[in-house]
């Protein structure tokens, strides 16, 4: 019996692409991260958790299903 592991936690999970208020930089964020996430460039802070879901602080420009 072989084991696969997988890539994808969760199949309703959902990545957003948002885009930096504060540099326009664009960059694609896990919808339900557990972490606060950073802008790549100048370290903004995109989404924050709250319970089970991210705090989205930035521009949504689409959601990647
Ligand atoms: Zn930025």
């Amino acid at each position: 019996m072989e084991k696969f592991e997988q890539i994808v936690p969760q199949p309703k999970s959902r990545f957003l692409r948002v885009k930096c208020l504060d540099c326009g930089t664009e960059q694609i964020i896990f919808g339900c991260a557990s972490t606060i996430v950073r802008c790549l460039v100048c370290d903004k802070v995109l989404t924050q958790p709250r319970g089970s879901k991210a705090k989205i602080k930035t521009q949504i420009i689409s959601v990647l299903t």
